[in-house]
């Protein structure tokens, strides 16, 4: 079809270019408005004319589509035999095989014997719909379809209309929904590709030819109308880089625009806090330690916000990291803010920082030390006057440290002069609050610094993009033992035995065990209190599963069995505040030996004396929530052990997703696989929910050199023209990236 109108660009309304009809079932579908949403709706994959699918790999209740051949088709009655003229009446159901040469799938339509005219043994289709399962076979019931190459001309007028552009070598094969098949879409690119006028290249033609990228209408060609395999892989390549591009864009321009804000630079003070608490430190800090100590206090020295990843190991002692460069801007008249995600962590850590500090830490009172500062934690669950109190000196800076939960991002509470954020375990953390405590209308912007053993997806791709600075904390305090991990499986029931032995086991030697079950009890799901995080499911497709282990269930089941006799108590997010700082201090303290808990022990939790931990229904959790939570024991001089207790088959990815974790003590590693299940997790999701993202053909784990290079390309095209003024394309996909919401790695903070 000749293009019908003049002047279609990527940002005309697709109802111009295709017809309402069509327009509004890709917008249904997938919220496309413009012929730029649909061009970079990319083919999830290619099949070569005529090539075999993989039919045997296809899996129950997954949206596919197949090429196939027609084996055979029969209509088929039920009850009475058939007696020739009457069989139209009957009710009939048409049985149709198709094959790959290899694999069989079973396609099933009922009252539609007509269908056999058209599917005769051996056409070649390509046919869509949703895997079911009938009696043991794989079948797609009233699939949708349409004809390559139709026996005896039997192919329809419409069948003919989709054909036209399917007779290529390559057909693309796109995420597709039940109401709208994957040629469908091929006829809308195909459509919109004919009517495409001249094209802005966001590409600047001597940046393509330096990274040797073909132009913008070339790479759409190629992607959505191949002619061979390196017709698609030139376009994704080009496509790739300009996801790079624009996102490291917006970053450079962001950059440019911070240094208009600068933060107050906090110099460190000779005979201040700081040396006064290195002084009194009970142990030599690590090297680690020493080294990063010295990263954040020349960040903090300079006007330059810092905003800097401690991505620090489990145990390797990042609270102290923390206090000491809190120290450092208290010393320069600043305060500093440390936020936990839970109020079990910040009460600990509010413990924790006032004995480390001792009489440094009694600004204000009798037998305060000379310049004393005070810390004061602020949790949703305090009372009305402790929390007044708080906030007063908050917001007189009588307090240098504030320790807490999200409460401390609530408006109400006014620092006189924050000059640092710590977000501990930022993992648990949604990038809002983050963003919320970060630009607090202050004029100086406070430095930040996110600590984490486990980086979310979104921050591993911050310092991938490399707009966070990082400083790794690998190694833990000498003389530790690694964790040792082992997966205990459901069909084995002597290994779990000798798990509960091992606790009582080391229990009679004084040391102390937690046990973590996915939910609190009863019909109660954990998580509900914002205290615990709820198993991540590791993938959301799974059907739902039966409930697994409950704390108060398993708390009593244990105490009458298996570890009978011993002082167990239970610690979850719906117990009150005061039971739950009870519960935690009696467990420091010793006087309990084992813990039931959910993970609202996940983060953080620090009892050295706990060396062994039994997660129940092991599977359930996101590998980084695991290797937090096997991060709770071990922490002292004994050797700590952690038993994943599954039920997943031993041939199951969730069962290797264990395994692998078992096999590794690298949390670095640990979220490496983390990123990788969960982008995989995102794309599908976003097919599903129409949702769309920002970056579609580049992955932060696969093309860190594309990144790379963007940000050196991105730098200079911005430091020459700030606003872009000589690209326009440019600046249009830019402004476009910024608009939406969903510049999903780019972090606000
Ligand atoms: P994480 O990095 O997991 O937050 P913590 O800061 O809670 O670790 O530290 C774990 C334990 O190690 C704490 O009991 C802490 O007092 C101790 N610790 C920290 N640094 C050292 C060190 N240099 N030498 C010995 N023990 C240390
Ligand atoms: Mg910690």
């Amino acid at each position: 079809m000749p293009p019908a109108t003049t002047g279609v660009t990527l940002d005309t309304r697709l109802p111009f270019v295709l017809g309402g009809p069509s327009a509004k079932k890709l917008a249904d579908a997938f919220d496309m408005r413009t012929v730029g949403d649909l061009l970079s709706h990319y083919p999830r994959r290619y099949v070569q004319r005529g090539a075999a699918s993989d039919l045997d790999a296809l899996t129950v209740d997954e949206q596919v589509t197949v090429q196939a051949r027609v084996r055979s088709a029969q209509n088929r009655t039920y009850g009475k035999p058939d007696h020739g003229r009457r069989r139209n009446r009957q009710p009939v159901r048409t049985e149709v095989v198709v094959t790959d040469g290899s694999g069989e799938l079973l396609l099933t339509f009922f009252k539609q014997p007509w269908q056999i005219d058209k599917l005769k043994p051996g056409a070649l289709g390509l046919f869509a719909g949703k895997v079911g399962s009938f009696r043991g076979r794989r079948q797609l019931l009233h699939p949708e379809y349409v004809l390559l190459d139709p026996v005896g001309g039997s192919s329809t007028d419409a069948d003919g209309d989709y054909a036209a552009h399917l007779v290529r070598p390559m057909i693309p094969v796109y995420p597709a929904t039940a109401r709208l098949a994957s040629w469908r879409i091929a006829s809308c690119c195909a459509a919109a590709l004919d009517a495409l006028g001249e094209l802005d290249d966001p590409l600047p033609a001597d940046l393509r030819d330096r990274r040797g990228l073909v132009d913008l209408r070339t790479a759409l060609e190629g992607v959505h109308r191949p002619d061979d395999v390196a017709d698609h892989q030139c376009g994704r390549e080009r496509l790739r880089y300009d996801e790079a591009l624009v996102t490291q864009v917006v970053l450079a321009r962001r950059r440019l625009l911070l240094d208009t804000l600068p933060a107050i630079a906090r110099e460190s003070v000779t005979g201040g806090l700081l040396e006064r608490f290195d002084q009194r430190l009970p142990f030599a800090l690590t090297d680690g330690q020493r080294r990063v100590g010295k990263e954040i206090a020349s960040d903090l020295s300079r006007n330059q916000p810092m905003h800097r990843l401690l991505q620090g190991e489990v145990g390797s002692g990042k609270t102290v990291v923390a206090l000491r460069a809190m120290l450092q801007v208290v010393d320069s008249g600043g305060q500093a803010a440390l936020l936990a995600p839970t109020e079990v962590l910040a009460a600990q850590h509010h413990r924790t920082l006032t004995t480390m500090l001792g009489d440094l830490a009694l600004g204000g009172m009798l037998g305060g030390a000379d310049g004393a500062t005070a810390v004061r934690l602020l949790t949703g669950s305090l009372g009305t006057t402790a929390r007044r109190r708080a906030l007063l000196d908050v917001s007189s800076g009588a307090a240098g440290i504030a320790v807490g939960t999200h409460a401390l991002l609530e408006d109400r509470v006014a620092f006189a002069e924050l000059g640092l954020v710590i977000v501990d375990e930022q993992h648990r953390f949604g990038v809002e609050q983050r963003a919320a405590l970060t630009e607090r209308g202050t004029a100086a912007r406070p430095h930040v610094l996110v600590m984490t053993a486990t980086p979310i997806p979104r921050t591993v791709a911050m310092t991938v993009f490399g707009d966070l600075d990082t400083s790794v904390l690998a190694e833990v305090p000498a003389g530790r033992l690694p964790v040792q991990t082992s997966v205990v499986p459901a069909e084995r029931p002597g290994w779990l035995e000798r798990g509960w032995q091992r606790v009582r086991e080391e229990v009679a030697q004084g040391r102390q065990a937690y046990v973590v079950c996915p939910r609190i009890g009863a019909d109660e799901a954990a998580g509900d209190s914002g205290e615990e995080s709820a198993p991540q499911q590791p993938d959301p497709d799974s059907p739902r599963l039966p409930p697994g282990h409950a704390v108060l269930d398993t708390a009593a089941h244990l105490q009458a069995g298996p570890l009978a006799g011993l002082r167990v108590e239970v610690l979850h997010g719906r117990l009150p505040p005061d039971v739950k700082d009870a519960v935690m201090d009696r467990f420091t303290t010793g006087a309990v030996d084992v813990v039931v808990s959910t993970t609202v022990v996940e983060v953080g939790v620090d009892v050295p004396n706990a060396t062994v931990m039994v997660v129940l229904d092991a599977e359930r959790f996101g590998l980084s929530q695991l290797h937090q939570l096997r991060g709770r024991v071990g922490r002292g001089a004994a050797a700590g052990l952690c038993l994943l207790v599954t039920d997943a088959d031993a041939d199951s990815p969730a069962r290797k997703r264990l395994t692998d974790l078992a096999a590794t003590t690298d949390g670095f590693a640990v979220s490496q696989l983390d990123v990788t299940l969960r982008r995989e997790g995102d794309v599908l999701g976003a097919v599903q929910s129409g949702r769309r993202s920002s970056l579609r053909l580049l992955s932060v784990v696969q093309h860190e050199h594309v990144i790379a290079q963007a940000r050196a390309d991105a730098t200079e095209l911005v430091d020459g023209d700030p606003d872009l003024e000589r690209l326009p394309g440019l600046r249009a996909a830019v402004a476009n990236l910024e608009d939406t919401s969903g510049a999903d790695y780019i972090d606000k903070a």
